[in-house]
């Protein structure tokens, strides 16, 4: 046995994104106590970083010790009691997966369906509430990294609120990379991912809960199914003033590197960020569309972080993409569910988000294509993602 040496490679799927060198930094320095006083002043700091990222004064607002999918549970394990109606909005695999886990904490779902590659319909909302006078809770799915589509929250979050429901969003993927406004748009429970447009290493995912979340918490009747999960618990040592107590041995390391994901993202700005996430893709956009490649989503509805691109007429999407993984070091994403097999998700993601990486990843992939003789149109890629960039 020898130490594992994992090869550099660029990430340009649905997550991982390539980690800042700063954040990789950040995971070698010194192991503390997770009660030392340094240490709880950086999870201060940490919550109130966390704060800007959802742009919210929610109190209770902590990164869960556990990816994207615990945060999700979270969400759900909290604020579904057994009996309780909760629509979820299903355009892809996560609100698949939020419908999962409505049933095991005992809720009845109330589905609505819109198909993939389309965002939710507020529409469909609206007539499954008039339906359903006792719904308590709705789900949906910000950025559904499936299918590379956003659905509109402010729409569905007005639609919850006047039903006298509250709002679980699901930001893994749109934090970052798009707007996320919880207290304008006033969601009740978020969660996002450390590994997507905040370029963090995974395994970490960033929640909040508006005080009428935290009322419904603490009125409950039964106890939150998940021990870990249990925000009442969790909260004695994440909380705020009262002494911290033992909960769980916080993952030290990872919330350094967390801490400075964040201290990036601030540096940057966020308004900053989401315009360059902007940018880079419309130049990825405009190279993929010079080659004759198709986007799958409608332009209005299309996240810029997560391009979704169908694969040409005849050609082998596994051979693709371990040739860009064999030869170039270049991961990009396979489809998944329905799109398996028939679309490419190109991931512009954080510190991935760059033009470096929008260059590379056309010229590589024509480069490819060409080889296998694939129906594309040579030559303009490159040429045509620089204009953007020049523009
Ligand atoms: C990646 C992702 C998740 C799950 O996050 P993990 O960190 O993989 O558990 C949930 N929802 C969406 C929209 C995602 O893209």
């Amino acid at each position: 046995m020898r130490s594992f040496l994992p090869p550099v490679r660029t990430l340009m799927g649905p997550g991982p994104s390539d980690v800042h060198p700063r954040i990789l930094e950040a995971l070698a320095r010194p192991t503390i106590g997770h009660l030392d006083p340094q240490f709880v002043r950086m999870m201060d700091e940490l919550k109130s970083l966390i704060q800007y990222g959802f742009q919210t004064k929610n109190e209770l607002t902590i990164p869960v010790s556990a990816p994207g999918s615990a945060g999700m549970q979270t969400c759900f394990d909290n604020l579904v009691e057994p009996g309780d109606k909760v629509l979820v909005c299903q355009n892809g695999v996560f609100g698949g997966r939020m419908i999962e886990n409505v049933v095991r904490a005992g809720g009845e779902v109330v589905i609505v369906e819109d198909p993939w590659g389309k965002p939710v319909d507020p529409q469909k909302v609206k007539d499954a509430l008039k339906a359903n006078s006792d719904i308590k809770l709705v789900a949906m799915v910000h950025a559904e990294t499936s299918t590379g589509v956003e659905s509109d929250v402010t729409e569905i979050s007005k639609l919850a609120h006047s039903h006298g429901a509250l709002l679980i969003v699901d930001a893994v993927t749109s934090l970052g990379g798009i707007p996320v406004l919880v207290d304008e748009w006033n969601v009740d429970a978020i969660y996002s991912g450390s590994q997507k447009c905040l370029s963090c290493t995974p395994g970490l995912s960033p929640v909040s809960f508006s005080d009428e979340a935290v009322a419904r918490l603490k009125s409950r009747k039964t106890k939150v199914n998940s021990w870990f999960l249990d925000l009442s618990l969790v909260m004695g040592y994440w909380g705020e003033g009262a002494k911290r107590t033992y909960h769980h041995t916080a993952p030290v390391n990872p919330l350094y590197a967390l801490h400075e994901a964040y201290v990036i993202l601030k540096e940057e700005g966020l308004e900053n960020a989401w315009a360059r996430h902007k940018k880079n893709h419309l130049a990825l956009r405009a190279g993929l569309e010079a080659m004759g490649l198709e986007f799958v989503v409608d332009e209005k509805y299309r996240l810029p972080q997560l391009n979704a691109v169908s694969i040409p007429e005849g050609v082998d999407d596994a051979a693709i993409r371990s040739t860009l993984l064999n030869d170039y070091s270049l991961e990009i994403g396979a489809g998944l569910g329905v799109f398996a097999g028939k679309v490419w998700r190109i991931g512009l993601m954080g510190h991935a988000s760059s033009r470096k990486n929008v260059l590379f990843c056309l010229s590589a992939l024509e480069t490819v294509l060409s080889k296998v003789k694939a129906p594309i149109s040579k030559g303009a890629a490159v040429d045509k993602a620089a204009a953007v960039y020049n523009a």
